[in-house]
């Protein structure tokens, strides 16, 4: 396209590190990098070359990161307005085409639509955008105006208060980039209400990523008595109550979660039958799962649903954070009727979906029981998977009907 690029300080890759990259990996290491031919400020758009100097993409650099470069085009092309009205553009043709009546979803995805550090969630008229990148944060204005153009929101917020910030060399910021918020945002995920504050809480608001397995999940849940770990605003809750769930239990440890999902049931005319407890999960299912030696436990749900933060920060971590999946599951096992429905799910990073089904089997033998697997799980559409960026995968699920 344009040959103003070729004047640009070039970064120059390690030998082996081409590959990588030309497969569509934005990442640049510090490790990574051979040299730069004048160096960049950090922000600036930069050419990434090979080290037989073959062009490989265009990227922004930051020192102050770990990552050096993120590219966002393999193409020689002007990081413009032009540019993000593109990316932007078709990162909203991809939702619509995926998710044809989704009014809430996760418009920009960072790296899965080919915008590393750039981050848009649509909560139906008022656009959340999150820039954890310096370059990108840099270029807020000019997204804003995109955003602007293509969606006409009524309003732009910023919620830039996550702690990975830091290591950009960026400080937490948030409030209104356009537009005239309302004081809380909602969300209506499959014809289903949600309310939440507009400030705090978890994400940039809701648990997007879970919208299509809601539905996916409630389909276990008719007649039945439900049991949701780690309830929140009562995502999977409600729509099993919807779907005709005869008594549903969310639990939750964070008490406004449990009052803002007991609000949600109520507007959506599901309080009658939903019930939200503050507690901790490990807690509440050892209490449940205690009997005295000479009882046996009756098992009481017909689903359990379970869907807990990500236990791992780091590959650290990991043994711990099975050891707490295992737990959970023993127990979930136990407390489900001879018929029941586990639906699982695992937003670690560091924990596959191999390792995450090794867990649970592991429990399934430990509780005596046979496990036939009905359905697997990801994250929904506008969470995108690229291959070729194994980050972009983190969610995975399970359901699993007792067989024994
Ligand atoms: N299922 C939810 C998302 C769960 S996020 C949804 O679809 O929206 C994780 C939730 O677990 C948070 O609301 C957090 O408050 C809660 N949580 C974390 N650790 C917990 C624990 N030990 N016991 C109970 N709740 C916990």
């Amino acid at each position: 396209m344009s040959t103003n690029t070729e004047s640009l300080p070039t970064v120059v890759v390690q030998p082996g590190e081409a590959d990588r990259i030309l497969a569509g990996h934005p990442w640049i290491y510090k490790g990574s990098i051979q040299r730069t031919t004048r160096p960049p400020s950090d922000g600036d758009v930069v050419q990434v070359k090979d080290h037989r100097a073959r062009f490989l993409g265009i990227g922004l650099f930051n020192s102050r990161s770990k990552i050096n470069v993120r590219v966002l085009s393999w193409d020689r092309v002007e990081i413009d307005r032009g540019f993000f009205l593109n990316r932007i553009g078709a990162a909203l043709a991809l939702r619509k085409r995926l998710m044809p009546g989704a009014t809430s979803f996760r418009l920009v995805n960072a790296e899965s639509d080919l915008l590393s550090g750039l981050i848009v969630d649509k909560y139906e008229d008022v656009l959340v955008v999150q820039t954890p990148s310096l370059a990108m944060d840099q270029r807020k204005k000019l997204i804003v105006s995109v955003l602007e153009e293509l969606l006409k929101p009524r309003a732009i917020i910023e919620r830039n208060d996550m702690a990975s910030r830091k290591f950009e060399g960026l400080e937490e910021s948030h409030g209104t980039l356009a537009g005239t918020p309302p004081e809380r945002l909602h969300a209506v995920l499959n014809g289903l209400r949600f309310d939440l504050p507009a400030t705090g809480g978890h994400k940039t608001g809701l648990y997007l990523d879970q919208q299509s397995n809601y539905e996916a999940v409630a389909r276990w849940a008719k007649d039945g008595a439900v049991l949701d770990c780690f309830s929140f605003l009562g995502g999977f809750s409600l729509h099993a109550a919807r779907a005709g769930a005869k008594s549903v239990v969310g639990l939750d440890q964070s008490a406004d979660a449990c009052t803002a999902a007991g609000a949600n049931a109520a507007a959506n005319g599901l309080g009658d039958r939903t019930q939200f407890v503050n507690a901790n999960v490990f807690d509440w299912l050892k209490a449940e799962t205690f009997v005295p030696p000479s009882e046996k436990l009756v098992p009481k749900f017909d689903l359990v649903v379970l869907d807990p933060p990500s236990f791992t920060r780091n590959r650290d971590s990991v043994p711990d954070a099975l050891r707490g999946y295992k737990e959970i599951h023993l127990r979930a096992l136990r407390l489900l009727k001879p018929t029941g429905v586990l639906a699982t799910f695992c937003c670690s990073h560091h924990v596959d979906a191999r390792l995450f089904e090794d867990v649970i089997l592991s429990a399934a033998f430990d509780a005596r029981r046979m496990l036939r697997r009905v359905a697997t799980y990801s994250q929904s559409p506008d969470h995108p998977v690229l291959p070729g960026v194994p980050e972009t995968e983190y969610l995975k699920g399970f359901a699993y009907e007792m067989v024994r």
